[in-house]
């Protein structure tokens, strides 16, 4: 449920000093699983809302339905725990109606590229300034090891337990194909400085900021990425001076690709390629329009739209 901030919103003007730490943030013990992957985002995000000092009365995290979809219950500041793939809806209706907000969307696999898939298609071309987190553990965690789009093929599932038919969707790949898309990312929640430093440049970018996190779910995918955790050299960091500065990890990860964020065609050309654990900045352009910089209604007032509104619903009245 979204609760009002006007009130505390005027408390937070200029005369405002107070200062966050990251316990300012957290919320009540998550109930994941121990070890599970959403733990270290829920972090990390803590991590950023210190760093960047977002006030907890003008933040707000969406989500759907899934494990990870608990994440505005773990944070302490607004939040919308909502309908199965229906966290970006939600999400743009808040910074349609509330545009000074941070808002940030927390979506699953099968809650983002399934059931959401309609969603996340518009809201990456409609580009309004926000992040969308896809925490990727290729299964549907919370009804109990489910096929999800993005389960490997042949991976045995409750739900197909001769093995996955499919071959995997790819959002990396969708998300640039889609028009006006103006920020791609992808990170691992096993690598704590990667994931914080994705964060902030999401976080910073002008638009809508999408990132895959590549997140563990030791209940039902234990060994989906484990290789990768012992070997870093199975990891691809993708650098640049524009792109994502992970601080402490050259020297660990030292598998690494040279990849200008500002070009499209490389970023999907990275993208398509499966085989390989990229993590990096894939694409990021600000020039690109966002929606709510090109919505006259937005100049109006509150009581403004509700009478165009009216005037709408009476041109049918009989
Ligand atoms: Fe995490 Fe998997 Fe447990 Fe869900 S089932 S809380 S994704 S470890």
């Amino acid at each position: 449920m979204i609760m009002s901030s006007c009130s505390l919103l005027h408390m937070a003007d200029e005369d405002d000093d107070r200062v966050f730490e990251m316990g300012d943030y957290q919320g009540p013990v998550a109930r994941w699983c121990s070890g599970c992957g959403d733990h270290s985002v829920l972090t990390a995000a803590q991590r950023l809302m210190a760093d960047q000092q977002l006030k907890p009365e003008t933040t707000v995290f969406v989500s759907g339905i899934g494990c990870s979809s608990r994440f505005p219950h773990y944070m302490k500041t607004y939040g919308f725990h909502g309908l199965h793939g229906r966290a970006l809806p939600v999400a743009t209706g808040v910074k349609l109606a509330r545009p000074e907000l941070d808002v940030f969307a927390v979506m699953g696999d099968g809650d983002c590229v399934s059931i959401g898939a309609g969603h996340w298609l518009h809201a990456t071309r409609y580009n309004l300034d926000m992040v969308a987190l896809l925490l990727d553990n290729n299964i549907y965690g919370l009804t109990k090891k489910q096929t999800s789009p993005t389960t490997p093929k042949g991976y045995k599932s409750n739900t197909q337990p001769y093995g996955s038919y499919l071959p995997p969707m790819n959002p990396l790949e969708v998300t640039l194909g889609i028009t006006n898309a103006s920020f791609v990312a992808q990170t691992a929640e096993w690598l704590p400085a990667h994931l914080f430093a994705t964060l902030k440049a999401a976080y910073e970018h002008r638009g809508f900021a999408f990132v895959r996190i590549l997140q563990r779910c030791p209940h039902f995918m234990q060994d989906m990425y484990s290789e990768a955790v012992k070997n870093t050299d199975l990891v691809q960091i993708l650098d640049h001076p524009e792109g994502i500065k992970a601080e402490g990890i050259d020297k660990i990860y030292t598998n690494r690709l040279r990849h200008d964020p500002a070009d499209i065609h490389m970023a999907r050309e990275l993208a398509e390629d499966m085989n390989t654990i990229r993590l990096g900045l894939f694409f990021r352009d600000e020039s690109r329009p966002r929606y709510e910089e090109t919505r006259a209604l937005q100049k109006r007032t509150a009581r403004e739209k509700m009478d165009l509104l009216n005037e709408d619903f009476d041109r049918y009245a009989v």
